[in-house]
C-alpha cells in the first residue's frame, strides 16, 4: 500500500523546534499584551466574498491562490455556498469588527492573532501552501484616534521592539505612503497612461494589469519587469496635501522613537485595500522571500465591506520565516536559542510490582513544577541507566527496598555521584542545582 504524506506545501512541526515556534509566540503575546493588543480567534474558512471584496479580485491572492470549494446545500431551495480557507486575516478581523459592532463606543480595538494561512503557491524555502501569521489590527471610528499617523508610528515601533525582543538581528524597515483612494485612482490613471507603450514588454500578468489595476504592476516580481518598473512614475507625486502630511508625521514620530527606516517609492504591497502607509520588514538572510512581514493602513476597507467608516492600521508577520531566520542564526552564533533540554528526573521503577508507584512519584514531582520522565519496570538496570542518561539530568532509582524505606536512590550523571534521598525531600532536592554535590 502506498505511504500517505503530508499534502504538498504543508508540513509537520516537530520537538524541538516547535519549542522555538512556541518562544516566538510567547514573546509576541508578551509584546502586544504591553501594546494593549487583545486576542482575536476567527474561523479558518470564510465566505469567499469576504476575501474577493476584502483582499481584491486582482490580487495574486484571490486570482489563483486561494482553496475553494462548493459547500452542500442542506436543502433544494437553498445554494451551495462558495468557502475559501484564509489565505490572510485582516479581512477576517474586519468582518468580525463589523459583525460585533466593534466600533460602537467609538472605541479603538487593538486586536492580534496567531494561526494558519493558506494559499496555493509554489512551495520553496520560506513559502508554503499553510503557513502562519502573527498579526495585528488597531482599527476603530474616525472618533478614536484609529486615522491617526500615531498609530502608524505606534504600530512600526512595536514591531521593532518585537523583532527586537525575538533577537532578530538585521531587519530592515522598507515604508512608503500610497496616499488616499482618490490620490491612488489619480496615479492609477498616470501609470494606465505610462504604461501603454511599454506594457507588451512585459509578463502577461502586468499585460493584464496594466488595464485592469495599473498600481499591482509596481508589486510584480519577474525579474526581467524590473528594469521598467523602476521607468514608471512614483507615487509620492501624486499625494495630495493631506496624505503628504499624514506621512511626514508617521515619519517623524519614528525619528522620534529612534525607529530606523528606509524610504521605497516603489513599496504598495499585494493588497488592494491599502491606503496611505505601507511598511515591509526584510531580512537578507531569507534568500527570494525576503519578506518578514508587510502591513500598512486600511481606511476604507470596513466601508468595502459593508461596515461603518473604520479606519484601521495593521500588518502580518510570517510565522514560518521568523524561524528560518532565527534557526539561520543560530547556525551562525554559538549560543543556542533552543535545545532539546534534559529533564529534571527519570524515574527507574527496578520491576513491574514498581511501575504503579513509579506513575504516583512522578505525578508528584510534577504536580511540584519539575520535568520527569518514567521508564518501566520490564527494563533492566543497565537499559534505564542508558536511555535515561540521555534524557535527563539525574535517575531516581525506585526499588523494592527504596519503596518500602521511603529513601530513594539518586544517581546524578554530571557529577557521577549518588545520593540516598528521602520522599519528602526528593522535589526539593531535584529542584536544586544540578552540578551540586549530595549531602
Ligand atoms: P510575498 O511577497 O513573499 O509573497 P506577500 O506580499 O504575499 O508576500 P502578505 O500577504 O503581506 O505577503 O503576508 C505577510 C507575510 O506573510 C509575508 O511578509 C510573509 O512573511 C508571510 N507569507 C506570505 N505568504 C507566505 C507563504 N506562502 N509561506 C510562508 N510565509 C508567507
Ligand atoms: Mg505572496
Amino acid at each position: 500500500m502506498a505511504t500517505l504524506k503530508a499534502v504538498r506545501g504543508t508540513r509537520d512541526l516537530l520537538p524541538p523546534e516547535t519549542a522555538l515556534w512556541n518562544r516566538i509566540e510567547q514573546t509576541a503575546r508578551q509584546v502586544f499584551a504591553r501594546y494593549n493588543f487583545g486576542e482575536i480567534r476567527t474561523p479558518i474558512f470564510e465566505d469567499t466574498a469576504l476575501f474577493a471584496r476584502g483582499v481584491g479580485e486582482e490580487t495574486d491572492i484571490v486570482s489563483k491562490e486561494m482553496y475553494t470549494w462548493e459547500d452542500r446545500a442542506r436543502a433544494q431551495s437553498e445554494k451551495a455556498q462558495s468557502l475559501t480557507l484564509r489565505p490572510e486575516n485582516t479581512a477576517g478581523v474586519v468582518r468580525a469588527y463589523i459583525e460585533h459592532q466593534l466600533g460602537e463606543g467609538g472605541k479603538l480595538q487593538k486586536l492580534y492573532y496567531i494561526g494558519p494561512q493558506f494559499r496555493r503557491e509554489r512551495p520553496q524555502k520560506g513559502r508554503y501552501r499553510q503557513f502562519w501569521q502573527i498579526g495585528a489590527e488597531a482599527i476603530g471610528p474616525p472618533s478614536s484616534g484609529s486615522e491617526s499617523p500615531l498609530r502608524d508610528a505606534e504600530v512600526l515601533e512595536m514591531l521593532a521592539t518585537l523583532l527586537d525582543e525575538l533577537s532578530i538581528a538585521g531587519w530592515r524597515l522598507e515604508i512608503n505612503s500610497v496616499g488616499s483612494a482618490a490620490d491612488r485612482a489619480r496615479y492609477n490613471e498616470v501609470l494606465r497612461a505610462a504604461l501603454e507603450p511599454v506594457a507588451p514588454k512585459m509578463c502577461a500578468d502586468c499585460r493584464r494589469r496594466a488595464v485592469t489595476n495599473p498600481l499591482r504592476v509596481l508589486d510584480c516580481k519577474v525579474p526581467e519587469d524590473q528594469p521598467i518598473i523602476e521607468t514608471l512614475p512614483k507615487i509620492g507625486n501624486s499625494l495630495d496635501q493631506e496624505s503628504k502630511e499624514h506621512f511626514a508625521a508617521v515619519l517623524a514620530a519614528l525619528d522620534a522613537a529612534g525607529v530606523p527606516y528606509h524610504r521605497n517609492a516603489r513599496l504598495v504591497r499585494g493588497l488592494d485595500y491599502y491606503t496611505r502607509t505601507t511598511f515591509e520588514f526584510t531580512h537578507g538572510g531569507l534568500g527570494a522571500q525576503n519578506a518578514l512581514l508587510g502591513g500598512g493602513r486600511y481606511d476604507g476597507l470596513s466601508e468595502a465591506l459593508g461596515g461603518p467608516r473604520a479606519p484601521g492600521i495593521g500588518f502580518a508577520m510570517g510565522l514560518d520565516r521568523l524561524v528560518l531566520t532565527l534557526e539561520a542564526q543560530q547556525r551562525a552564533l554559538p549560543e543556542t536559542i533552543y535545545i532539546d533540554t534534559p529533564c529534571d528526573a527519570y524515574i527507574a521503577p527496578l520491576g513491574e510490582a514498581q511501575n504503579a508507584p513509579a506513575l504516583a512519584l512522578a505525578r508528584e514531582l510534577r504536580k511540584s513544577g519539575l520535568r520527569v520522565e518514567i521508564g518501566d519496570g520490564t527494563f533492566r538496570l543497565k537499559k534505564s541507566l542508558e536511555i535515561a542518561n540521555k534524557l535527563a539530568w539525574r535517575i531516581v532509582i525506585l526499588g523494592e527496598d527504596e519503596l518500602k524505606s521511603g529513601i530513594v536512590t539518586v544517581k546524578n550523571f554530571l557529577t557521577g555521584l549518588q545520593a540516598k534521598v528521602s520522599r519528602e525531600e526528593l522535589s526539593a532536592y531535584l529542584k536544586g542545582p544540578v552540578g551540586r554535590n549530595p549531602a
